[in-house]
């Protein structure tokens, strides 16, 4: 399954799941332990603890999200529940997505998400009419 696949289309755009934060901190990892950082840490004018910036990016460089659909993600997730329920692939695919009050969590901090759906389910409308006109003819 694609850890980037989901239902409400969070994963495909996450950061973590692209695997770009990982590559880049264990690529800021690699740098700290070339130029031996914990030595010049008075460069840098105030107190950072040093260890917990390097366990905080070693967390981040070995992390590996099963994605949405495998159960990443928040753990008790209303949309992931209700599609699943539904047997869709997506919240795209359902027809009460625009007036889904589900959504209200995501929609606070990501309103795109719901955006980025409506134009799905837009397209996926317009393939079905495509189809039906072209069977007609
Ligand atoms: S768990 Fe819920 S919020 Fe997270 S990606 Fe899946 S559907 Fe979206
Ligand atoms: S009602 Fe439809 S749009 Fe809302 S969470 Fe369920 S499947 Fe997704």
């Amino acid at each position: 399954m694609d850890p980037r696949e989901s239902f409400c289309g969070v994963c495909e755009y996450c950061g973590l799941g692209s695997n770009e934060v990982k590559r880049l901190a264990t690529r800021l990892l690699e740098v700290f332990d070339t130029f031996q950082l914990k030595w010049w840490l008075s460069c840098l004018g105030e107190s950072l603890n040093y260890q917990e910036l390097v366990v905080g990016l070693g967390l981040l460089a070995g992390l590996e999200c099963p994605g949405c659909k495998a159960g990443g993600c928040v753990d008790e997730c209303p949309i992931r529940d209700c599609a699943s329920e539904r047997e869709l692939k997506d919240c795209s695919l359902c027809e009460e997505m625009e007036r889904c009050e589900k959504f209200q969590f995501v929609s606070n901090e990501f309103p795109e998400v719901k955006k980025r759906l409506l134009s799905a389910r837009l397209k996926h409308l317009a393939s079905i009419y495509h189809a039906k006109l072209m069977s007609n003819k």
